[in-house]
């Protein structure tokens, strides 16, 4: 077949791949101008785990993993309030598990195409129309493109989605809370950020710090708003940001001085995507763009790759209408579940009152009680060859 692929993320590229070397032949465009290298550090365990054993990328995955030791919960003046040791909460994963960075992850993805399958960078997608027999697009960088397939790999903020089906707010569902990201150059001021996450947690907004190889720190923040404009432009990310951290005490204000030169600044809704189906004739989606599950379930990764995975496993049979409703038949269902847990999980880990912030934490401490551990596993689910 003929497939065209929307996006070079983490869904992109595993597809591209997989399919590749089953004997399609396979296109990507991407819109970032070329390979990322920044961005923040992941949790990857579950089904993305499984395929990425099942595509022998274990190996490479190792050499790209942030030995983390442990989850380190702060109080404002910086002092450690309790300390959860990384092997002990990996046992959740039944230790299989990795942390690394987003980007690295797809470098070793895009290696594995070894120049086999064009990635046009620099470029989207304008339109798309389809008949019975075929899906045309017009690329923008004016050329055009047909073929059996098209393939929308291109993120919670999908523009396949929108051409193929319609309004995003119709599949987004919001989850009350907004997320920042970025990197920047370790100072003295971060001596004490050595070797884990170290979190600081008040009602309604909470700040993580960790430190990235290159003598770099890289932060993640989380606040409740329900008010916010749904585009904000980056100085009213910036000016809200500095609005809802305001007051909050260790790095908090350096780090606030910091996110207005980052070069990597990432702002955005924490969502999830949730739609009646994932393929329409011959356009299908896979990742964030039909199923993102958010941040807060800590495997969307993981899911884009395992859902990419079972993708070009169906593609195996040479029809794409059965392909594709094999594909969401396998899947749909335990998203649905991995997205039901996820919403429980982020009221757990992002508390808006005292009560519940003492709740998380005692959830926390207790998660790495071994009689304890069965009741905290992560919800995943089954990739095609490991059902029962
Ligand atoms: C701060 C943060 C922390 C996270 N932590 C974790 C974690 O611990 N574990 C985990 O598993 N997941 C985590 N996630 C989620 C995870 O990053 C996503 O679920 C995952 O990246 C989805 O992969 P994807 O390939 O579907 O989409 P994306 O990674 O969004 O990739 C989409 C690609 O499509 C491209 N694109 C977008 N629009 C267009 C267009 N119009 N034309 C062409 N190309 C386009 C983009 O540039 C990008 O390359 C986190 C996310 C965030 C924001």
């Amino acid at each position: 077949m003929d497939i065209l692929i929307i996006g070079a993320g983490i869904a992109g590229l595993t597809l591209a791949g997989q399919l590749e070397q089953s004997g399609h032949t396979v296109q990507v465009v991407e819109k970032a101008p070329g390979l990322r290298t920044e961005g923040y550090m992941i949790d990857f365990f579950g089904a993305g785990y499984d395929a990425a054993e099942q595509m022998e990328l274990l190996v490479e995955l190792e050499k790209i993993h942030y030995p983390i030791s442990g989850l380190s919960i702060k109080r404002s003046d910086g002092a450690t309030r309790y300390f959860i040791p990384y092997p002990k909460l990996r046992k959740l994963a039944d230790n299989r598990h990795f942390n690394f960075m987003r980007g690295d992850l797809e470098q070793v993805l895009s290696r594995r195409l070894r120049d086999r399958v064009p990635v046009l960078y620099a470029s989207t997608i304008q339109s798309l129309s389809q008949d019975e027999s075929r899906v045309h697009a017009l690329l923008s960088d004016g050329s055009e493109w047909s073929g059996d397939l098209l393939v929308g790999a291109d993120g919670i903020h999908s523009i396949v989605r929108k051409l193929a089906f319609g309004a995003p707010d119709r599949f987004t569902r919001f989850l009350g809370l907004w997320t920042a990201a970025f990197t920047f150059e370790r100072t003295s001021l971060y001596e004490d950020v050595q070797n884990s996450f170290d979190l600081l947690t008040e009602p309604g907004r909470q700040i993580s710090v960790y430190p990235l190889t290159g003598d770099r720190i890289a932060v993640f923040f989380l606040f409740r708003s329900n008010k916010l404009n749904p585009r904000p432009t980056r100085e009213e990310a910036l000016r809200e940001l500095s609005c809802r951290f305001g007051g909050m005490g260790w790095l908090v204000p350096d780090i606030l001085q910091k996110s207005r030169t980052a070069s990597d600044f990432y702002f955005d809704a924490v969502a999830q995507v949730e739609m009646p189906e994932w393929t329409k004739g011959r356009v299908a989606l896979v990742g964030d763009a039909c199923h993102c599950v958010s941040l807060l379930a800590g495997q969307g990764a993981s899911l884009a790759m395992a859902g990419s995975y079972t993708l070009a496993q169906c593609l195996a049979n040479d029809d794409v209408a059965s392909s594709l409703s094999a594909y969401e038949n396998k899947l749909k269902p335990q998203i649905t579940e991995v997205q039901r847990s996820a919403r429980k999980f982020a009221n757990f880990f992002f508390p808006d009152t005292k009560f519940q912030l003492l709740l998380r934490d005692a959830g926390l401490r207790a998660s790495i009680v071994p009689v304890l551990q069965p009741f905290f596993k992560f919800k995943s689910i089954r990739l095609p060859n490991q059902e029962s």
